[in-house]
């Protein structure tokens, strides 16, 4: 029989525009768009409020187990997805550089992912999404149709991200953005599990020089002009 895996992944380092690129490209193609950052975001959020001891594996465990993520779609001219934790709206908590830097702390560890890339494998299981992060294409769905990997220069990506906090009304230095970006990066790439990298079948696109509508219809017509069936 012919099935269809109709998933698009799409991987990269922080701020290459990846959930613009991957929110447009979802609406586009009518399908479900998929935050996995969204998630790491939203466990470190909870290790902090609970203030869970990372190398204790039994509070971790119980918090894995407890813990309820929501993704809902962003509210009107907003970018990023809402995420509730355990009912409650965290959404603006979770995107501030120092949430990202407690996410990539997070995410290393063997209990979080697992946990974790469970979910994004139940969430995709039907098909029909467009899911961001840093191993979906190599990890979560390595039988995807459709994978990329979008880079771009650290300069430019701290910018992008400098001007995406600008314009909700925070303050930025831009220059320890850039800083936290090259670690963020450095540890995502080199850490043993699932690290950042682009799978052996994916498509790199670097954005450096491009808009995002650039980007998305690249994506888009690589979509269209590819089938996605294949014999099972
Ligand atoms: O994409 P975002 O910046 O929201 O991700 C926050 C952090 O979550 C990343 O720096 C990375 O450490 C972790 N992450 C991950 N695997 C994913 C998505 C995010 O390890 N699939």
């Amino acid at each position: 029989m012919s099935v269809c895996k109709r998933i698009v992944t799409i991987d990269g380092p922080s701020g290459g525009g990846k959930s613009t690129v991957s929110r447009m490209l979802a609406a586009q193609l009518h399908f479900t768009y998929l935050d996995t950052g969204a998630m790491y975001r939203a466990v470190a959020y909870q290790c902090r409020e609970k203030d869970i001891d990372l190398g204790e594996s039994g509070q971790l465990e119980a918090l894995l187990a407890a813990i309820r993520i929501e993704l809902l779609p962003p509210e009107a001219g907003e970018d990023d997805v809402r995420v509730l934790v355990d009912g409650q709206d965290v959404g603006r908590n979770l995107r501030t550089p120092e949430m990202g830097m407690l996410a990539s702390k997070v995410s290393v560890l063997p209990l979080v992912r697992a946990s974790l890339t469970r979910l994004q494998q139940q969430i995709g299981a039907s098909g029909q999404i467009v899911a961001e992060g840093r191993d979906t294409g190599t990890v979560v769905f390595p039988d995807a149709a459709w994978k990329f990997f979008l880079d771009a220069s650290s300069q430019v990506r701290a910018h992008r991200r400098a001007e995406q906090l600008r314009s909700k009304g925070e303050m930025v230095d831009e220059q320890q953005l850039l800083a936290q970006i090259i670690q963020r990066d450095k540890d995502d790439r080199e850490r043993t599990i699932a690290p950042l990298k682009a799978a052996s079948d994916a498509l790199t696109i670097d954005s450096t020089g491009l808009q995002v509508e650039e980007v998305v219809r690249l994506m888009y017509e690589k979509i269209l002009l590819s089938s996605c069936c294949r014999e099972e």
